[in-house]
């Protein structure tokens, strides 16, 4: 039986009020605290008259504030969402209009962004916070992320309309009685979170609350665990992105876990946070675990508290997975999965068969399959084609764009616009994105072969193969490369290395030394912003 999601939170403060929910810079707040800050933030709400289905943005970095508004608004019956801290005006009327969010929760550092798009949106009410409303501020300690000229006390003037609210003052001034709004669970919309935006402009996916409470449960099942254990979860991912707001937060509070709470990924940050608050399970995407191993003092942490990693959001390449396992406890594991699905469809088995670059099998009660379009039919074992997937956490539909998704729903299956095969034993592999696809003088080339290959080479740090524009090939190879700090390599040296390894077709025909990429907020690497760039130079 599926209940609304905010309910499991309530049974976690039932179960275990004084267990450490979030701990954050210091900081330590019960499932006790946690829930009825939750509430009371739920009541504040439905008092500056919150409806059933209104849309509530929050713009935070992972905070408490960012726990607690979004358990709060689904409490008092919203609509979560999830907005990049870092959005400019541009992208944050976008999706504050397209959303038709009457509400923001946001950061006082971003409140002048927020206010200036105010009268391009449907926004009524704007609640303001400060990562320092839950630091208690004593002398000599230095916070990372906090400026140390920054006063402990909100820098947003409250005068500024009557539409402008203090989080905390909502927080401590409202009841934390039940909140008695009925949710359907099956039906219900719980979240509105936009896609990452690698591709194109970020479409608003309609997520319910089954499909939330389920993904998070298929994770404890793919975990072997069935209710409260004693996991500390780093919470290094965003909770604005699906995959952080899943894996780490909804999973971790299911399981009355302690949620290690970082506002932002920094190499150094995490490795001494791991060192000294001894995580259990750390979520990741693969250039987190690259940043890490090549810290220049990663040998003088202790990491071996890590029992799980699961790497999403982009392709694990095998050198980083072996590297990074050999200096934990436990494994650490590909899996795979979309904003559209909540996210996970796949992993590899943390207590299992773990296939070296391969996203694993199909998670419980879900099915996936390899499709030929061109054949309009399910493919063969070892055949490339584009994987599908049906299951309990696949979306309702993209927002207002019912045409959008009729293009990539059929039958409940989700097409998911990548490419990729299925093994013998029913492991699956990403071959690459359909879209990212290159071809150059009629072959088809996937950047993720060549990026596979250089990523091997012992001077790479990061590398990206991308399809640039060429009169004659149609597209040629391109290879952007960041060299690992202390090293050097020459392009004739990669040419030579690329030509040895891989098919001459496939080899790189340009490449450019980066001091790094651009990347999204997961760390993926912007490809979209690199093609921009090219196209820029081309004109
Ligand atoms: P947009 O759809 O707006 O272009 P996006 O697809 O990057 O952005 P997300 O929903 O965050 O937004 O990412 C899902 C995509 O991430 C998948 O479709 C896939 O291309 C990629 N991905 C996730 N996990 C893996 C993996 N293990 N290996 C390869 N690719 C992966
Ligand atoms: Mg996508």
């Amino acid at each position: 039986e599926v209940k609304p999601l905010f309910t499991y939170l309530k049974e976690a403060a039932a179960l275990r009020p004084n267990h450490t929910a979030l701990h954050f810079l210091g900081k330590d707040i019960s499932y006790a605290s946690l829930y009825s800050q939750c509430k009371s933030f739920a009541n504040g709400l439905l008092q500056l008259g919150l409806q059933k289905g209104d849309r509530v943005a929050i713009m935070l970095p992972n905070s408490p504030q960012s726990v607690i508004a979004y358990y709060g608004a689904l409490m008092a019956g919203g609509v979560v969402v999830q907005t990049n801290p870092l959005y400019t005006e541009r992208e944050l009327s976008h999706q504050l209009a397209d959303s038709g969010a009457t509400f923001i929760v946001c950061l006082d550092k971003v409140f002048a962004r927020v206010a200036a798009v105010k009268e391009m949106t449907s926004l009524r009410h704007l609640i303001v916070t400060g990562i320092q409303d839950y630091l208690p501020f004593p002398k000599n300690v230095v916070y990372p992320f906090v400026q140390k000229k920054q006063k402990p006390h909100i820098i947003v003037d409250l005068t500024y309309g009557p539409y402008v609210h203090a989080f905390k003052k909502m927080v401590s001034k409202s009841s934390d009685e039940d909140v008695s709004v009925s949710v359907d669970p099956m039906e219900d919309l719980a979240l509105l979170q936009y896609t990452g935006g690698t591709t194109g402009a970020a479409k608003g996916v309609m997520l319910t609350h089954a499909n939330l409470v389920i993904n998070a449960k298929q994770c404890l099942l793919w975990t072997h665990r069935d209710g409260p254990g004693d996991d500390i979860v780093l919470a290094a991912l965003p909770f604005f992105h699906v995959y952080g707001m899943t894996v780490c937060m909804n999973q971790g509070i299911m399981t009355c876990s302690t949620l290690v709470i970082l506002p932002k990924f920094e190499a150094k940050e995490v490795l001494e946070t791991i060192h000294k608050k001894r995580p259990t399970l750390f979520p990741g995407a693969p250039t987190m675990y690259i940043a890490l191993l090549n810290h220049k003092d990663v040998s003088r942490y202790d990491l071996s508290s890590i029992q799980a990693c699961i790497s999403g959001s982009a392709s694990l390449p095998s050198e980083v997975q072996q590297k990074f396992q050999s200096i934990i406890s436990g494994s650490l594991v590909e899996g795979y999965g979309m904003t559209e699905t909540s996210p996970v469809t796949h992993a590899n088995l943390i207590h299992g068969k773990q296939v070296k670059g391969s996203i694993g099998i199909p998670w419980p009660d879900t099915e996936a399959g390899i499709y030929s379009s061109e054949r309009g039919e399910f493919v063969a074992p070892g055949e490339v084609g584009e994987l599908l997937v049906k299951g309990p956490q696949v979306m309702k539909g993209y927002w207002n764009q019912p045409e959008e998704t009729a293009a990539v729903m059929q039958d409940g299956w989700l097409m998911t616009g990548d490419m990729g095969y299925m093994d013998e034993e029913g492991y699956f592999y990403i071959v690459d994105r359909k879209k990212d696809m290159i071809i150059a003088g009629g072959f088809n080339i996937y950047p993720r072969d060549v990026e596979e290959v250089l990523y091997e080479h012992e001077a790479i740090q990061e590398a990206v193969v991308l399809g640039v524009p060429d009169p004659y090939r149609g597209e040629t190879v391109k290879a952007y490369i960041v060299v690992k700090s202390g090293a050097t390599v020459t392009e004739e040296a990669l040419n030579t290395y690329c030509r040895k390894h891989l098919a001459a077709y496939k080899v790189p025909r340009l490449y450019e030394f980066r001091e790094e990429l651009p990347k999204t907020m997961v760390g993926k690497i912007l490809r979209r912003a690199l093609l921009e760039e090219e196209k820029e130079k081309q004109k």
